[in-house]
Formats: structure tokens, sequence, C-alpha cells
């Protein structure tokens, strides 16, 4: 099969003719169609995430169908659209697992990171861990919800009971979950990089009552606040500009440092979390949103062998919308 592949931190990928994956008892072969870039590719693709698996074939947000099945698999026939997403396997077994916090997983294994992931032809996947997808989507919007909606939907639960919520870093998470808080009757507060004007029409023509860069302020207090933009700095704007008892989620996996936090802002029981990955019972109900809700989903398409120029575009932010390789 073809494959992107990983081969070397600060490499580019290479293209290169490999075999099937071998299937284990559980697992799904899928034939893929499309797989979303995430800006956590782009963490793992320049080395900011700790031992990847390498050679690596990166890739989480994965649409397909399944081509063939293990022995032991159940919930699944021949030809079914699936998503594979980030979580990919946990134990079963340990403190979070036991306790409802299985994203938190001692032995984990993610998608395009500690697994082979979707920038190929093919790939493996336990059953437990892929979902049936809604047909209503065409593929190239479907792949951007399976990271970004379903981590951006765990960072938005997270948030707490909120009216006002402040997106710092409004990218393609953001703007799927901007039209999940319009339809709960939520306001949406969009901060994008300074001077970003296109950025912040967008953000407006999809529902958010404001949209500025994030030196500006609105004038409101926010109930809380997502940061998506990796930048540390925003955690203390973001803390300035939020109610007593309000919460401010990090909903990425790499961030730069946080600066010294002077103590009066976080004073009123305000809360700093981060999101890390996500539950397969975050990602049901995710999913069945996405069944009720006409997301839309703005994505730009590339084929599986420019994966090198989808990454670089994404990261110089001049994809319209998510990047999806097509398969
Ligand atoms: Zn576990
Ligand atoms: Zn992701």
């Amino acid at each position: 099969m073809q494959a992107m592949v990983l081969t070397k931190i600060g490499k580019p990928l290479q293209e290169q003719e490999i075999d099937l994956p071998v299937l284990k008892a559980n697992e799904l072969l899928v034939k893929i169609a499309v797989c979303g870039v995430c800006r956590t590719d782009l963490h793992v693709f320049d080395g900011e995430l700790a031992d990847p698996k390498l050679p690596l074939i990166l890739g989480h947000e994965i649409v397909g169908h399944v081509e063939q099945m293990g022995s032991n698999v159940s919930q699944f026939k021949i030809g079914d659209l699936i998503g594979i997403p980030w979580l990919g396997h946990t134990c079963g077994k340990c403190f979070y697992c036991v306790s409802k916090q299985e994203n938190l997983c001692d032995k984990a294994e993610f998608t395009g990171y500690t697994r082979n992931g979707g920038y190929a032809q093919y790939t493996a996947a336990e059953e437990n861990y892929c979902f049936a997808l809604p047909n209503k989507y065409d593929p190239v919007s479907m792949a951007p919800l399976l990271c970004a909606g379903l981590i951006g939907w765990r960072s938005y639960k997270l948030a707490g009971n909120f009216k006002r919520l402040g997106m710092y870093g409004f990218g393609v998470a953001a703007h799927i979950l901007t039209q999940i808080a319009c339809h709960q009757n939520k306001e949406v507060y969009a901060f994008t990089k300074d001077g970003d004007i296109k950025g912040q029409d967008f953000a407006k023509k999809i529902g958010a009552v404001w949209a500025g860069g994030s030196s500006q302020t609105p004038s409101i207090e926010l109930d809380a606040a997502i940061i998506f933009a990796p930048v540390g700095d925003l955690v203390l704007t973001a803390l300035k500009q939020l109610r007593k008892g309000g919460s401010i989620v990090c909903g990425g996996i790499h961030m730069s440092d946080i600066p010294p936090v002077p103590y009066k802002y976080l004073w009123g029981e305000r809360i700093i979390r981060s999101v890390a990955n996500l539950t397969r019972d975050d990602a049901l109900e995710f999913m069945d949103i996405a069944k009720k809700i006409d997301l839309y989903v703005e994505a730009q398409a590339y084929p599986l062998a420019q994966a090198n120029q989808a990454l670089s575009d994404f990261k110089a932010g001049k994809t319209k919308g998510a990047a999806v390789l097509t398969v």
C-alpha cells in the first residue's frame, strides 16, 4: 500500500510502498477514504511530542470503510463507513480506565503517534475504538470532526456551566464548536490573531456574537474560555477576562510556557485546566450531536502524496479551514 511515512523527526514524510498491516483478532482493516491533518500531527512532526513510534504513519482523523475483519470482530461488517480517532487502545485495568477516565490511561495507544495512522491507503484499528459514522457528511467534511470535533467537544464540556464562552485560536475546533454553542443558545466570543480580519468575519458569519484580536477586550466578562492556540501567554490574557468561578480550558496537546500568573487573577475560584485526549463516551456524544445538527466544516482537500505540502500550509495558516488528505 502507499503510505506517507515519518522516518525521522525533522525530515519530510517519505512516500513509500509498504505491506498491508497484519490484523489482530480484534482489529479491522480499513480502506481509508480521507484523513484529516490535525495540529497534533504538526507537534509530532516537529518533535514537540516525546517518543513517537518511528517509523510512523501520522493521522488520527480517519474516515474509511471496513475492508477485512479479525476473527473476534463483532460490531462491524465489511463495507461499513467508520471513523478512527486519536484514542486507539486503553488497558481497561488501570486506575483511570476503571474510573471513567480512560483518556488518561497509563498504557493508552494513540493513532498516528504510538500506532500507525491514516496518511496511507489502509490502516488497522481495534474495533472497540472505531465509530460508525453518519452518512450525511461528505468524507472531507467528516474527517475534522474526528479530532477537532471530538476533543473540542470534551473541552467544551469541561468548560463547565457557561453562557458566554471565549475561544482563543479560532481554527477548526472553534468553528465546529461555535455552531454547537449557538444551537445551545450560548454566546461565543472569538479571539483570533490580532489583525486577522478575515478570521473574525468568518467567526461572526458562523455565529460568534463578538470577534476580535486576542489583545482586544470585549466589554463583558467571560464565563469560560477554551484556548486552542498553542500559546501559553493566552492563558493569562483569558484569565483577565474571566468572571469569578469561571474556567479556562487549554484544549491542545502542546503549549508554550504559561507566564507567571499574579494570584489576584486566579483568586475568586477561577480554574485553569487542560484537556487530554478523549474517551469513547465523548465520541459517542459528539457523533450524536453531529447527526442532529448540520455542522458546516470548512476544509481543503489535498491528495495523499501531497501530505508534506498540507502540513506546511496548515502550519503557515494558509489552508482554508482544515486540511484533509484524500486517498
Ligand atoms: Zn488504562
Ligand atoms: Zn488531533
